[in-house]
């Protein structure tokens, strides 16, 4: 007979969850499941049946469907951007622009797939010159995509809308501090394409959750955030020989020539260093200005920044810090660069609370000093007197990390030379981040910025596999892979190239 014990209800016990909070306020904004890996494997198991029919719609097909989810955030942009300026904190503008670009890069990746990824013929050469030879790239399958909170829509859709249009599901594990905005993307998704909705699903958690979905058996992550975690990644899938995209952070430079325009570099500085609070991965961080223009350059840049402060109100410049322990970085930043010797000509110790970080701008920080080396995150930034371009080249290159960065001069041919040898993966000459606005453009960083690419032709071949097909046209009198080939026949084959490649022409 059965005991009391087995008698009663079984206990279930109740779904680990967190909660996402509006970083002004504290207030919560809604409650997530913190997925165990159980939990991830079967999210992943659904979205693999789901990526056979999605890869089964073809170039053509796949394309109706993302047009329809393109238009569903098109019509629905302040929407969107409310949740963002809530979750994220940053101000509605803002998240308004993110959104738009957004839009753009979903449009050009679905009206582009075909052209880059479908068959083409390619020369098959003198010793196969019997058969037709043709690439195409492949989907992967499934696409674990883990993303940062700071651009929680540009940043993950720069992966998501690349691979999907490269023909995988995704499964989408965003940030932590902005798991609504996520489920926002996910469900837009599930009502533009109800009968593909398993093709982008999300998984929600912390860095366990990401780990699990790193060990998940999808074919491939794409991880955007910090170096440090990236090292984590790679090591989960190293594995499973899970390959990876990673982009990591940066410590983007602006170079200022001496007949630069000093108010658009000034302003430029400003925008790419502190919008967002600072928090952004090709944000400004350094500033090298030719010593014939840096008095004019700070004097500038300093007006300019002093009508600038957070906030979360209408008219804030940013918003609070999103992740609160950030602060604590950007505080040892700037202590330390004033301690060996810089001096804050905005801003200072003094700006920096808990509830908003004002500007900060440095000046006569040593080149070593925690604020030029590290990423800071914060709307700081240092400015350096330098001798000339060259000198503010080197000292820009001789960084850890290399994503973005900047260059300002009145002659473009210059500037264009300069953007060239500046060791990262994007440069905008007399604009700043304008490479991130450019569909067709790869984005990507060197060293501890990551590698691999987004965007453009990169981004989409970044989700596939090259394959490559001969088809044999017609048999050859004699066949060279052949154990019954002549004896002769190498010796002529090795004539005939010696004729062909042997002159060195
Ligand atoms: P983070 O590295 O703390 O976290 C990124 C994501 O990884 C989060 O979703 C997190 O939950 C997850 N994660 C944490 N530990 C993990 C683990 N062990 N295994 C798997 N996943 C794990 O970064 P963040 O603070 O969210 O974002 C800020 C960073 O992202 C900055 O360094 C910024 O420069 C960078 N970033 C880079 C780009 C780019 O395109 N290169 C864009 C935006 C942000």
């Amino acid at each position: 007979m059965a005991s009391i014990e087995q008698l009663r209800p079984l206990q279930v016990e109740p779904p680990v969850t967190f909660d996402s909070v509006d970083p002004a306020t504290g207030a919560p904004i809604a409650t997530f499941p913190v997925d165990d890996a159980e939990a991830v494997g079967r999210i992943v198991d659904r979205s693999e049946a789901a990526a056979v029919w999605w890869r089964s719609l073809g170039f053509d097909g796949r394309s109706v469907h993302l047009r329809r989810y393109k238009s569903e955030i098109a019509r629905r942009i302040d929407e969107l951007a409310d949740l963002i300026h809530r979750e994220n904190g940053k101000p509605h503008g803002d998240a308004v622009l993110e959104i738009t670009l957004v839009v753009d890069h979903l449009a050009w990746a679905s009206g582009h797939a075909k052209k880059v990824l479908g068959p083409r013929r390619v020369r098959s050469g003198l010793m196969a010159a019997n058969n037709a030879s043709s690439i195409e790239y492949q989907p992967l399958g499934v696409v674990g995509v883990i993303g940062p909170w700071n651009y929680p829509v540009f940043t993950p859709m720069g992966s998501i809308a690349y691979a999907l249009a490269a023909g995988n599901a995704v499964v989408f594990k965003p940030s932590e501090y902005t798991p609504a905005i996520g489920r926002w993307l996910v469900d837009a998704w599930a009502r533009a394409v109800p009968e593909g909705k398993d093709v982008f699903l999300l998984t929600t958690g912390h860095a366990a959750t990401g780990a699990a979905l790193c060990r998940s058996g999808v074919d491939k992550i794409a991880f955007t955030g910090s170096a440090a975690t990236g090292r984590k990644v790679m090591g989960a899938c190293a594995e499973g020989l899970v390959p990876v995209l990673m982009e990591c952070g940066g410590k983007d430079a602006l170079l200022v020539d001496a007949d630069a325009d000093l108010h658009a570099a000034a302003d430029a500085a400003l925008w790419c260093g502190m919008s967002n609070g600072g928090q952004t991965c090709i944000g400004t961080e350094r500033v090298y200005v030719a010593d014939a223009a840096y008095d004019r350059f700070v004097g500038i840049l300093t007006t300019m920044a002093k009508e600038l402060a957070p906030g979360s109100g209408e008219g804030a410049s940013w918003g609070p810090p999103t992740m609160p322990s950030q602060v604590d970085t950007i505080r040892r930043h700037v202590s330390d660069a004033l301690a060996r010797g810089g001096h804050a000509v905005v801003g200072g110790e003094s700006s920096i609370d808990g509830s908003g970080v004002g500007p900060t701008i440095l000046v006569d920080v040593p080149e070593d000093a925690d604020a030029v080396r590290e990423e800071t995150f914060g709307p700081t930034l240092t400015v350096t007197r330098v001798k000339d371009m060259e000198e503010g080249l080197a000292l820009a290159n001789d960084s850890d990390y290399g994503l973005g960065g900047a260059v300002f001069t009145r002659s473009r041919k210059r500037g264009i030379e300069l953007a060239r040898r500046m060791r990262s993966g994007m440069t905008s000459v007399n604009s700043i981040m304008t490479f991130a606005m450019v569909p067709g453009l790869p984005f990507g960083g060197v060293g501890e910025s990551g590698f691999g690419r987004i965007h453009g032709p990169d981004g989409l071949r970044e989700f596939t596999r090259s394959k490559a097909v001969t088809s044999q046209r017609f048999a050859l009198p004699v066949n060279l892979t052949s154990f019954g080939r002549p004896e002769r026949a190498t010796a002529v084959a090795a004539k005939l190239m010696g004729a062909v490649h042997g002159r060195n022409r």
